[in-house]
This record gives structure tokens, sequence and C-alpha cells, in this order.
């Protein structure tokens, strides 16, 4: 009820954000109107430009924010608010190009007057920043290098905005509307500095070290740090956090990674690790005392978000890192309620953790099935992939009032939410988690 709330709180004072600009326009005195098509394209663009200053906010990784909805529903917005965004102010374009010719005047910024060489270069800027955004896996750009650009050319696209508003100064010239405007401004540019300068700097003064790198099955590593004269983060199982490691917080140079250790005691905390790209493949180079900084805990898919009588894990691969979490808190916590392991794996010899599940079935009620895409010889178990058929089999009689939480690759994760759908139980009682935020 209290997360329903926050939320509700959260989204009135976004629209509230995204409002404001077009606010400040109707503060009197109003500029006689210039016909119905110059105003619509004057609204959409100061729509357009409230809608974009709150994507600086929605990605700012605020916790108390993000905690009702979980990061990922953030990011998800974070990705179409700002394609309708982008939407509005191309249409502010396009409109007065068609109603009036003369007001844009050339399109090339090296004869354009200097407010309106800004609008035409944030343009630019915000085009490549979409594009790359909707396309960077097509066009195979690199993680790492498209997120610093995209958040340099946001800023400073978004910086060239604000100069063009301010040099059009059309519904902006009174004193008033002038310091509404520069306030309204300063708040974005401060919330910039806080994300890329302040919160780095408390990472930086909160480092953690290598414990230890250790060997798992299926090419995964399980990294163990722990805080360094610190009181570390407390978190709730099957959170994550985003690490940086070999780099300086400001280098933005972090992966997101769950957290796969108990959250009863926390300090030190367990990353299980699947070698994947770039950077996963160097986790196991990692060396005991090398420095680690750590932003979060962030993520709603935990067990202590929802009361269950019982659950339901379904995991793929990796995917078991923070469904660990989960088992292994509710084994320290002494929790008896009935829990059901679904995992799904290529080959027996790549279970991670399997050895340590049969050890926890015997501190929970705990009951796992193993499921091998290509089970050896002999495989007597459950094989394929889990659908709904499997599902029906293996899932208990009361499967409408458990609450399950799932985590696997995106097509495993679609797969299992449909099978779950066509067995009847409610999705708001199956919770996702994808390692795939971008
Ligand atoms: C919420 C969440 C929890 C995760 N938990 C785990 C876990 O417990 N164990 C695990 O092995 N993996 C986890 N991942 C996935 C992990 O973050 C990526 O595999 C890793 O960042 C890939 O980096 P790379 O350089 O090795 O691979 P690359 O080949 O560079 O990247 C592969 C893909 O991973 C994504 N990715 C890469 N870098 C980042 C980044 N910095 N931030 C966000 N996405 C990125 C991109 O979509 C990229 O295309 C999680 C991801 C998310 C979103």
């Amino acid at each position: 009820m209290k997360s329903i709330l926050s939320g509700i709180i959260l989204i009135a004072l976004y629209l509230l954000l995204v409002l404001a600009p077009l606010g400040v326009l109707l503060i009197e005195p109003v500029p006689a109107g210039s016909g119905f098509w110059w105003d619509l394209s004057l609204a959409m663009g100061f729509a357009g430009m409230g809608m974009l200053g709150v994507q600086f906010l929605l990605t700012a990784r605020f916790r108390r924010a993000s905690a009702p909805f979980g990061i990922d529903i953030i990011y998800f917005f974070h990705r179409y608010l700002a394609v309708f965004a982008f939407g509005l102010i191309v249409l502010h374009c396009l409109i007065i190009r068609v109603d009036n010719p003369s007001a844009i005047g050339t399109l090339n910024p090296l004869e354009a007057d200097g407010y309106m060489a800004m609008g035409l270069l944030a343009m630019a800027l915000f085009t490549l920043v979409i594009a790359s955004s909707l396309w960077r896996k097509p066009l195979r750009i690199p993680y790492d290098g498209w997120r610093q650009a995209h958040t340099l050319f946001t800023a400073v696209g978004f910086v060239l905005a604000i100069g063009h508003i301010k040099g059009v100064g059309y519904y902006i010239d009174t004193p008033l509307k002038q310091s509404l405007w520069t306030a309204f401004t300063a708040f974005w540019v401060l919330l910039i500095l806080y994300v890329r300068l302040v919160k780095p700097l408390r990472m930086l003064r909160a480092p953690y070290r290598v414990m230890n790198v250790v060997k798992e099955r299926g090419d995964t590593w399980t990294l163990t740090v722990a805080a360094d004269h610190h009181s570390g983060l407390r978190f709730e199982p099957g959170q994550f956090a985003w690490l940086t490691l070999r780099a300086s917080p400001y280098a933005l140079r972090e992966h997101p990674f769950s957290i796969s250790s108990s959250a009863v005691g926390a300090d030190p905390l367990e990353f299980t690790i699947k070698e994947l790209g770039d950077f996963t493949r160097t986790i196991k180079d990692a060396r005991p005392g090398e420095l680690v900084y750590l932003d979060g805990p962030y993520g709603a898919f935990s067990i202590d978000r929802v009361e269950a009588s019982s659950c339901v894990f379904i995991a793929g691969g990796v995917g078991i890192a923070p469904i660990m979490s989960m088992l292994r808190t509710l084994a320290d916590r002494g929790d008896r309620r009935p829990l059901l392991l679904i995992y799904a794996n290529n080959h027996w010899e790549k279970v991670i953790f399997r050895e340590e599940l049969e050890e926890l079935k015997t501190r929970l009620s705990l009951r796992v099935v193993h499921v091998l895409f290509k089970p050896h010889a002999g495989w007597q178990g459950e094989s394929g992939l889990v659908t709904a058929d499997l599902l029906s089999r293996v899932l208990p009689g009361n499967r409408r009032e458990l609450e399950y939480f799932v985590c696997g690759p995106k097509p495993m994760n679609k797969a299992v939410e449909h099978a779950l759908e066509s067995l009847h139980i409610p999705l708001r009682q199956v919770r996702t988690e994808l390692f795939d935020l971008v």
C-alpha cells in the first residue's frame, strides 16, 4: 500500500515537472497568439523539452524514486518517453517549417543566427542519441562508448536547446518568466552535476575491495567484495548493484550485477558473473585487494516485496544469481515456507550452484526441478524447454495462489510468462528480472 502511494506521488511529481515549462508560458502577460499552428508548435517544443529534462531525473537512479517501480520499469519508460519527447520536438520543427518557413530560415547551422544554430545542433544531437539508443545492438555499437556518447550528447543537446529557447525569447520575455525559466534550467544543471560529480564522489569515498574470485560451473565466476572501512550496503535479496572494477566511478564503466549472497549479514557481498563480453571475461583476473565501487542496491525483484505463503522460482543459467540470494537469505532466516525452484540449463555440467542447492534442500522446504535442454544419456529428469506442459506437471495444485520469480534469458522469460498466463496464473503474481536494461 505504502509503495502504491509513493508510486502515485512520484507520477504526480513527474507530471508536474513535465508540465512546468508549459505552465510558465501561461503566466500573464501572454503574447498575442500567432495562429493555431504556430502556437501548437511552440507548445510542442516546450512540452518536449519538459519531458527531455525529466529524462535526467529518470536515470539519476534515486533509490527512493525507483523503489516503487523497479529500475527496469524506469529504464523502460525512459526509453519510450524519450522517443515521445523527441517526436514532439520534431513536430515542433516540422510545423514551423510548413507554417512559416522563413522563421526557421537556413538549415545550415554555420549560416544561421546563433540561437537558430543552437536549435539545429540540438536537434542533430537528439537525433543521434535516439537513433543510437534504438539501434545500438543492430549497429554493433559497444555499450561503454555508446553510454559515454549518450551522456555527453544529451547534456550538450539540452544546453543548446535551452540556449535556443532563450534566444527566441518568445513567451519568456518578462523578468518573472525569465527567472522561472532560469530556475528550471538551474534545477536540471544541478541534477546533472549531482549525478555525474557528487554521486561518483560518494562511491569513491565508500570503496570495496576484492576478497576473492571463485570459479563456478558454466563459465561463471563468483566475485566476493568487502566494504573497505565503512558499513557496506543493506539490500533486499534479489536486488542488484552497478559494479565498477579497474576504473574510476567517474569513468561511466559500470555494469549491473545481481547480488547472489545472503542479505543476512550482507557484508561481504557476492556477485555471480557469467563470461559474456569484454568486461565479464576479465572478472577472473580480479586480484584480492583490488578496488571495486558499487552503486546500489536497486531493483524490485525480491521476495521481501511480496507476501506469499509459498513461492516458485524459475531460473535459466546465470539467472540463478538473484534467486540464489533469495534462497540463501530464506535459509539464513530459518524460513520454512514451501518453495519450488525450476532451473533450466543446457548441460548438467553447467548447472551453477548444483551442489549448494542440494545442501539448501536440507535447510529449506525446497523442491528443485532441473530441466536440461541437452540432457546426457541416462538423464531421468525433465528435459527440453520450460513450457506450459512442463509447468502444469511440476507446479503444485494451488499454483494460482503462488508468487513467481522468473530470471533467465529474454526468450525464456517471455516464454515462461506466456506459459504461466496460459495456466491462468495472474500476471501480477509473476515477477521477472531481465539481465538487459538497454
Ligand atoms: C539488472 C541486471 C542484473 C544483472 N545481473 C547479472 C548477474 O547476476 N550475473 C551476470 O552474469 N550478468 C548479470 N547481468 C548482465 C550483465 O550486466 C552483462 O552481461 C554485462 O554487463 C555484460 O558486459 P560485457 O562488457 O562483458 O559484455 P558486452 O558484450 O559488452 O555486453 C553485452 C550486452 O550486455 C549489456 N551491457 C553491457 N554493459 C552494460 C552495462 N554497463 N550496463 C548495462 N548493460 C550492459 C548490453 O546490452 C550489451 O549489449 C545483469 C544485468 C542487469 C540489467
